[in-house]
């Protein structure tokens, strides 16, 4: 068995599909290059598609053809443009495996998506969150950080490591390789119905890339799922997630993504992920991780949290109030404190309809 976290070179099976990409690969062909993001080939050895981002069957069911969506830069987006270099068959192979079936997981009532979700769903739903959140940072390289070129030529994804990525790319195409992704290798993932759906919208993304966390509303289902934390952060605010007893607010949503966030960002044993292979074919691969029995946590950081708190809401600011006040620097300003929460009152107790947005 292989057993190193990520492999120097690549590792092929004799039909010379990839089972594992090495490090360097994974960074020069997918990340920076425009080969297929699934199997690697190179632009010109297949027929290409376009992978949208947010898969054609999400824009059809929540109405977002010619709607837009915010990017990490700030910039809006239309939604239906929104794409990565992808083959035809790999295309083909993730609507079959991954966009059908998530689509008939997701689609009606909270009830009824509540009563799917046994344990091949919980891990077939992560792994659509992995492949979401890498097509969301493949795409950002292409995106500059300043919609005002004047400010720099810089794009989103420089400021990313994507060795980081390398293990949420693994769990991605898992599906594809026949990788068996064991339950500890899922992060923490919290599901709760959502009721004050915004004016028309019935869609929400987040994604807090210094987390690895991203929030999606599909519906009246709201889903936080933190990526590369085996399930640790969900400790540092089991409290919070107990204490919830009704449906969530938008804003309450994203709050909980900012603070599994940052949770993911305060754990201190973080947990080693890597990829076991064995040598005969056909080849057996396996995701593993390693954990302490016990998570341990920086201390509580509330002008960190106050930042993420702020971003998560970015595009919710003028609709917010807080303590009387309205309009989004003053929204802003109260958020960078870390001291605001829309799902617990002065005692912990959750808050029904807790920041509700204005109309
Ligand atoms: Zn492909």
């Amino acid at each position: 068995m292989t057993q190193a976290p990520v492999p120097d070179q690549t590792i092929r099976d004799s039909n010379g599909r990839v089972l594992l990409f090495s490090c360097d690969d994974f960074v020069n062909d997918i990340c920076l290059g425009n080969s297929c993001f699934i199997c690697g080939a190179a632009p010109g050895t297949k027929e290409f598609n376009y992978e949208h981002v947010v898969p054609r069957w999400v824009l059809r069911h929540y109405k977002l053809f010619g709607a837009e969506m915010t990017l990490p830069n700030g910039e809006f987006h239309h939604y239906d443009s929104y794409g990565v270099p992808c083959c035809k068959d790999c295309n083909s192979f993730l609507g079959d495996h991954v966009e059908i079936p998530v689509s008939r997981l997701l689609k009606g009532r909270f009830d009824q998506v509540a009563a799917r979700l046994d344990d091949k769903a919980m891990l077939l739903l992560f792994i659509w969150l992995n492949l979401l959140f890498v097509k969301t940072h493949l795409k950002d390289r292409l995106l500059p950080v300043h919609r005002d070129s004047r400010k720099g030529s810089g794009k989103i994804a420089d400021a990313y490591d994507w060795p980081d990525l390398h293990h949420i790319h693994a769990v991605a195409r898992a599906p594809f390789v026949g990788t068996e992704v064991g339950r500890a290798v899922i992060g923490s993932i919290a599901i709760f119905p959502v009721t004050d759906l915004r004016a028309g919208e019935t869609f929400d993304w987040i994604d807090l890339t210094a987390g690895q966390t991203v929030a999606i509303r599909a519906g009246e289902t709201g889903i936080v799922a933190v990526l590369n934390d085996a399930k640790m952060a969900q400790w540092a605010i089991a409290h919070i997630l107990h204490s919830i007893d009704g449906p969530l607010t938008t804003t309450q949503l994203r709050e909980l993504a900012a603070r599994m966030a940052v949770a993911n960002m305060d754990l201190k044993n973080r947990p080693v992920f890597g990829t076991a292979l064995s040598k005969e074919a056909p080849h057996n691969v396996r995701l593993w991780v390693e954990t302490d029995p016990q998570p341990a946590f920086n201390d509580f950081d509330p002008s960190r949290f106050g930042t993420i708190m702020a971003f998560a809401l970015r595009d919710l600011l003028d609709r917010l109030e807080i303590g009387g006040d309205r309009g989004a620097d003053k929204i802003r300003a109260h958020l960078l404190t870390g001291r605001v929460t829309f799902i617990g009152d002065e005692h912990g107790r959750f808050v029904s309809r807790g920041g509700k947005l204005l109309r």
